[in-house]
């Protein structure tokens, strides 16, 4: 498959199971960030197209068969989505790959499998999803129904345009709800494309609805519409303060999944080649655009020099390039503006001291978007690169003298989504699992995205739980008690 030979993209909105032009008539030019190339012009959604895509989901889960079908059949429904996902890799994996720039040996092999996975994995929930009855309560029973929620607003950015739409898409779909799917503005293409097989499998109307434009213009609409029971959302910190500024009007539900600046700590019984694939994957897999980046360091003084030595190596061989290249490992950052915030960073930790080991300058610094894997060394916990996330293929290092102070350094940042833990120790391990302030600890790696596993934000990296089959229910099933009285007798008040 190659560009020439790519079917048409969809560039309407996706409402009630019909393709339409926003109501304004304007459209957003997606771009191909590696060579400039338009790609496509997406329709953009304004305020009414907005209300237009609630009103379908509201009335799909009011009314239509969605929430009331067959759990089984529902699971099927998903199911199918997958086959066709997984039939499609090639199309979807050249298009997030010429979309965001993104290696095409990645798109193929992580995100179009791992979108595919999780509506697999997903389809099996629907029949599962039970409540509970507390049947020893004296004169009662009582009963907990889980029921679907509603209408879910789901944003999300673009760093996994495809996958993060499966991310929200498999969960809340196999409770029962109807959605809203507002991709980045920068990547819809992959996500329509969804839309156009949930339609090719039968979805029924207005159960996916995917809209398109920026956050100001379409996010902000449709977080904010009465009609809307959850928000969903994956992306910055500083958005999601305003999803909760928007969700309390009308008390809506939220879910945020925020940054991260994750810590590797290394200790020196760990085994070193093993350590240094981790982490080099870690950091610069995607080009560090990744929400659980190991994008911090912590290796002990005496390791310092022979693990930084064997990293660097390695780092040199990485090829970086034409992301359609299946030879290159390294693509380009997904947007031109983003390889700006990227150099001011790495600007900022040239500017306070920390010492550059590679990279840290792009070959074209007008040009900033190929920006090569950097290390700095000599990091301090008040640096830039120690507490803010950068999103872009940059690692920090640290030295630590004790386990103790690998822990309170590994702590000491606003985010908590992730950690590694790299040791042959396995009591020294877990405890140290348990003192860091992460909602996943990789222990010696294997800390990739799975279905059953839940994603779950400490301190400014988020507020409920991503995935996991127990999470899911919770965040998007609503909880109902029926209290059923076996009394024969009138209550003692107001007698
Ligand atoms: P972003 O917050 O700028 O945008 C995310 C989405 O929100 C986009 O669709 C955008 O259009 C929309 N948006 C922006 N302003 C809005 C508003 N006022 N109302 C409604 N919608 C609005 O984030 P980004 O730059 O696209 O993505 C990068 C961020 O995502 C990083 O911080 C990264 O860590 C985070 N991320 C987190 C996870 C996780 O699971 N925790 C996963 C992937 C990415």
């Amino acid at each position: 498959m190659t560009r020439s030979t790519l079917p048409a993209w969809p560039t309407q909105l996706f409402i009630d199971g019909k393709w339409v032009d926003g109501s304004g008539g304007r459209t957003w030019c997606v771009t191909n960030p590696a060579t400039g190339e338009a790609l496509a012009d997406v329709a953009i959604a304004e305020t009414a197209d907005v209300d237009l895509a609630v009103r379908a989901a509201r009335r799909a889960f009011d009314e239509g068969p969605w929430p009331r079908m067959e759990p089984l059949e529902r699971g099927r429904l998903l199911f199918r989505l997958a086959e066709r996902i997984r039939r499609d890799n090639e199309v979807l994996a050249l298009t997030d790959t010429l979309n965001v720039g993104k290696p095409i040996r990645d798109t193929r092999g992580f995100d179009v499998p791992c979108a595919a996975s999780l509506f697999e994995s997903y389809a099996g929930l629907a029949d599962k999803i039970a409540g509970k009855c507390f049947g020893t309560l004296p004169d009662n029973v009582t009963m907990q129904f889980r029921e679907p929620m509603g209408v879910i607003a789901a944003i999300v950015p673009w760093n996994f345009p495809l996958t993060n739409a499966a991310i929200k898409l498999a969960p809340l779909l196999a409770c029962g709800n109807t959605v809203v799917l507002k991709p980045s503005e920068i990547s819809p293409l992959s996500a329509l494309m969804l839309a156009q097989l949930a339609a090719e499998v039968g979805f029924p109307p207005g159960v996916i609805n995917v809209i398109h434009g920026t956050g100001a213009e379409t996010g902000s609409p449709l977080v904010s519409h009465p009609g809307v029971d959850k928000i969903t959302f994956t992306g910055r910190h500083q958005t999601g303060v305003q999803m909760l500024e928007a969700a309390k009007v009308g008390m809506k539900g939220v879910m945020l999944e925020l940054g991260g600046k994750t810590p590797s700590i290394v200790f020196p019984d760990a085994p070193i080649e093993h350590v240094v694939n981790g982490v080099i994957t870690g950091i610069f897999y995607n080009l560090g655009q990744v929400c659980v980046a190991g994008s911090r360091l912590l290796v002990s003084e005496q390791q310092h020099d022979e693990l930084l030595s064997r990293i660097l190596e390695r780092v040199r061989n990485l090829r970086q390039g034409d992301p359609t290249d299946e030879t290159n490992h390294l693509g380009c950052l997904a947007t031109p503006q983003h390889g700006e915030t990227v150099v001011r960073m790495v600007d900022e930790a040239h500017h306070e001291g920390a010492r550059c080991l590679l990279g840290g300058v792009p070959s074209d610094r007008s040009d900033p978007k190929f920006f090569p894997p950097t290390i700095f060394d000599g990091l301090r916990p008040d640096m830039v690169l120690a507490r803010q996330e950068v999103f872009g293929p940059v690692l920090g290092v640290m030295t630590y003298r004790d386990e103790a102070e690998a822990v309170r350094l590994a702590n000491d940042c606003d985010f908590g989504l992730m950690a590694n833990v790299w040791t042959r120790d396995g009591t020294r391990a877990l405890r140290v699992a348990r003192q860091l302030r992460a909602g996943k600890v990789a222990i010696n790696g294997g800390g990739a995205l799975r279905p059953g596993v839940p994603v779950f934000g400490y301190k400014m990296s988020g507020i409920g739980a991503e995935l996991g089959f127990d999470e899911a229910i919770h965040e998007y099933t609503c909880s109902k008690a029926v209290v059923y009285s076996l009394a024969e007798e009138k209550s003692a008040w107001p007698e």
